[in-house]
């Protein structure tokens, strides 16, 4: 496929939302033959793997421009000069190069990006940026534009991966749910995509559990009573400690031991320990278990999350391994021996996870009690508060208790202090904007504007205004740790009266302590007979890095 056909969509695209932007994608994805439809999805995210292989674009945009002033032949000091006008590598590009014909492919210009992107060592600036420059000199003006825009990891096309699946599911008849499910399974976009194009409907079903390939996670539902969930899980249930640390998936394969995140992000370097625990204290050949890490200090106390944030860091791991030990309290068994168990009852997953698992210093299973009543499931809740732990996960023990990989379904449950005072609860929102602060906040930022997210529409919902609660450090780190949006983001919601000083670009997630939700004419969440939901006397609590924007609470939790 021409790499051209690609770009002329994107303009498209990037004139569009909702229902016409996902119809034209699927427009687009039915004149994608299969050997290409893997490098098109991955673009049109504006990358060029699935997340979790870790191989990214964003080459810095000062590189990029040395890069366009090379293949244009021009004074780079010149072609600065337009950077900072234009602000966008894309558009400088357009600008300044593409002089070809259009002869480049589409596995042209995905093979050089990822020539761009995996060259590492001594000279490998110089490198990439001859590569980067010899892509352009191939280019039309407009295929300059995306690639510049690739490049520097900024392509922003207000497409997100639902976008792309329900783009898919329109495109090939296939429903819906059925495409979202393969990917909760497979969350790799490429391979889905794949299957979809090249297997239709059979392969989609046939989409399984690989050891080495991460699975969204299983997830919580809350309740206002102990006996509310024995009625949603009926008896017995099991009770577990909640532990507030880092959801980790432990991926065995015979001697490779590969750690993911709930980001799924590979962690694996960032826990040796808990690598050699699952190399020597997990009897399996194969294994995918669930666990959370925690830290713990030099009597055996389990540490708070703080504490274990700050062991994410890319030098001098094997020190703070001993500083800050980690320890994984595993409750999960997704897949054994060659064999997926996501289908299997709780209770036969557990069991194989008893009988692989020999407990040591960083690994062993966590605390549970098997209940039949809300009395026994209090009396765990207890001892584990008692001991500033985070509260309790209720899980279902029913035969049809399987492993629904990415839901926040009713198999699992989970009770916290805050909800049995039935006063305050903790949002997880995703940070759209921030406003100027004044006073002896003035120079920096003041609040934040905060969103949910609609899984529904892909979109970020503004839901409150954060301006408390953040401390003077937090409060001067603000404007380093979020990126500036030019312009308002696709993906981002927001009612005229709460447009924020500055957009943010939504990746950064915030959780938030409030009093109630109300109804509130300022944000955009939620939206019935012209009115949005909003958080009252929302409170900073503390950074979710290990979350993902998307993961933030949803539009349908706060609106139940
Ligand atoms: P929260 O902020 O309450 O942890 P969340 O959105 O991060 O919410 P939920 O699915 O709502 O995640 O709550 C379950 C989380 O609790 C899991 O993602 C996991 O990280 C953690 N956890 C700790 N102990 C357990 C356990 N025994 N079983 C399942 N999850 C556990």
């Amino acid at each position: 496929m021409k790499f051209g056909a690609l770009c002329h969509s994107y303009s498209r695209f990037e004139t569009l939302s909702g229902n016409a932007l996902r119809s034209a994608l699927a427009d687009f994805l039915k004149t994608v033959p299969t050997v290409d439809i893997k490098a098109v999805v991955y673009m049109t995210l504006g990358a060029i793997a699935s997340d979790y292989d870790e191989i990214n674009l964003g080459m810095a945009d000062k590189m990029a421009i040395k890069a366009i002033a090379l293949a244009a032949g021009k004074d780079e000091a010149k072609v600065s000069k337009e950077y900072k006008k234009k602000g966008d590598v894309g558009l400088v590009a357009e600008s300044v190069c593409g002089t070809a014909d259009g002869t480049l492919s589409v596995f042209d210009v995905f093979e050089t990006l990822h020539l761009i992107a995996t060259t590492s060592g001594t000279g490998s600036q110089e490198e990439k940026i001859r590569h980067f420059s010899g892509l352009l000199k191939k280019a039309t003006p407009i295929e300059a534009r995306y690639i510049g825009r690739l490049a520097v990891g900024k392509l922003r096309l207000g497409v997100a991966a639902k976008t792309v699946l329900d783009g898919l599911s329109l495109a090939y008849g296939i429903g819906k749910e059925k495409i979202e499910h393969a990917f909760n399974i497979c969350p790799d976009i490429g391979i889905i995509a794949e299957t979809v194009v090249g297997k239709g409907d059979d392969g989609i079903s046939s989409i399984g559990v690989v050891v080495g390939r991460p699975v969204q996670m299983m997830l919580c539902q809350r309740v206002e009573s102990l006996q509310e969930a024995i009625d949603k899980l009926g008896i017995p249930v099991a009770a577990e400690q909640k532990y507030d640390g880092e959801r980790v998936q432990i991926h065995k394969d015979r001697k490779k031991v590969t750690l993911y995140s709930r980001r799924l992000e590979n962690i694996t370097s960032q826990f040796p320990e808990l690598v050699k625990a699952a190399s020597t204290n997990l009897n399996a050949a194969s294994c995918i278990i669930e666990a959370e890490i925690m830290a713990v200090g030099k009597k055996g106390q389990l540490e708070p999350f703080q504490k274990l944030m700050s062991r994410r860091r890319k030098h001098g791991i094997e020190q703070m391994a001993k500083e800050i030990p980690a320890k994984a309290f595993c409750f999960e068994l997704l897949y054994l021996n060659g064999k997926s168990l996501i289908k299997e009852s709780y209770n036969t997953r557990y069991e194989n996870l008893s009988s692989i698992l020999r407990p040591n210093t960083s690994i062993n299973l966590a605390q549970r009690v098997v209940c039949t009543d809300a009395k026994c499931i209090d009396a765990l809740f207890k001892r584990v508060v008692g001991k500033c732990g985070e509260g309790v996960v209720i899980k279902s023990l029913r035969p049809d208790s399987d492993y629904q990989a990415g839901v926040r379904g009713w198999h699992w449950i989970k009770w916290k202090p805050e909800y049995s005072k039935g006063m305050q609860d903790t949002f997880d929102l995703a940070v759209i904007g921030a406003f100027r602060g004044r006073g002896r906040r003035s120079g920096r930022y003041g609040a934040l504007l905060c969103a949910v997210y609609n899984k529904k529409t892909g979109k970020f919902e503004s839901f409150c205004k954060l301006g408390s609660g953040f401390s003077d450090a937090e409060l001067k780190s603000l404007s380093k740790k979020l990126t500036k949006s030019d312009s308002q983001p696709k993906n981002v919601v927001v009612l005229k009266q709460m447009t924020p000083d500055v957009w943010i670009q939504p990746t950064k997630v915030v959780e938030v302590l409030a009093a109630e939700i109300t109804r509130s004419p300022f944000h955009a969440a939620g939206m019935k007979d012209g009115k949005g939901l909003a958080l009252r006397f929302p409170r900073f609590l503390r950074w979710r890095d290990d979350k993902k924007a998307e993961q933030a609470t949803t539009t349908k939790e706060i609106s139940r």
